[in-house]
């Protein structure tokens, strides 16, 4: 806990000198705490610091931890990670910001669920093979339908650049989607991960997952 709150203050002030340097505001980013692999006990110190957004990869694992964190009022869980049609439902009912939507079928499914959610489209913007998302030329159709979905609340575009070491790398990408999210009128912009969250929010983001800046190496995934 202790290790957490230094580690939270050093985000925070990463955080600050990016936003003072972009001459954006705080309240403009909001950190997404990322517990994949990390018990529910990472949420529940994570809560107590005063973090209110948390970011899941798998519905499965976020499930099991649902009972240990679903009391704490406020917390607003993100999926992160990639979605699989025959889970939408499920992820419809624990989540509240489904950030991976990446092709008609599955926004189809969410909405089907009945539940009120907010929705990011999850963009490809590099060539790697093990990257989803939607290709920037199907998005515009992608858009329609969920803006068509009467639960689905649309309010960001997410990306993933290709991994690198150099922040640097990032910033081409994350410029592509702000420009991307601006044409079509959208305002959120999920991107930004512990190594390149500054490039992130000198670039415009407003959503950013942070991880291992915050709980430490994930030992396997
Ligand atoms: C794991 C993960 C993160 C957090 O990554 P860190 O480098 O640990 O900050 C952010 N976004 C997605 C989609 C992830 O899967």
């Amino acid at each position: 806990m202790t290790y957490l709150k230094d580690r939270l203050e050093a985000v925070e002030e990463r955080i600050l000198r990016a936003v003072g340097r972009s001459g954006r505001k705080r309240e403009e980013i909001t950190l997404v705490a990322v517990t994949k692999v990390f018990p529910a006990q990472a949420i529940v110190d994570a809560y107590a610091l005063g973090l209110r957004h948390f970011g899941e990869n798998y519905v499965q694992e976020f499930d099991a931890k649902l009972d240990a964190v679903k009391h704490l009022g406020g917390a607003r869980f993100h999926l992160i990670g990639h979605l699989q049609s025959n889970k939408a439902r499920r992820a419809a009912e624990i989540f509240h910001t489904i950030q991976t939507v990446n092709r008609s079928k599955l926004a189809r499914r969410l909405n089907e669920a009945g539940r009120t959610l907010e929705v990011m489209l999850e963009v490809k913007l590099s060539e790697e093979e093990t990257k989803t998302g939607v290709a920037p030329e199907d998005l515009p159709g992608l858009i329609e339908v969920v803006r068509a979905c009467s639960n689905l609340k649309l309010t960001g575009l997410m990306t993933m650049p290709p991994w690198s070491d150099d922040p640097e790398q990032a910033r081409p990408y994350f410029r592509r989607l702000c420009e991307i999210a601006a044409r079509n009128g959208i305002g959120g912009l999920s991107m930004g991960m512990s190594h390149d969250f500054e490039v992130a929010i000198e670039e415009g983001a407003t959503h950013i997952r942070v991880g291992t800046a915050l709980f430490g190496e994930r030992k396997g995934r």
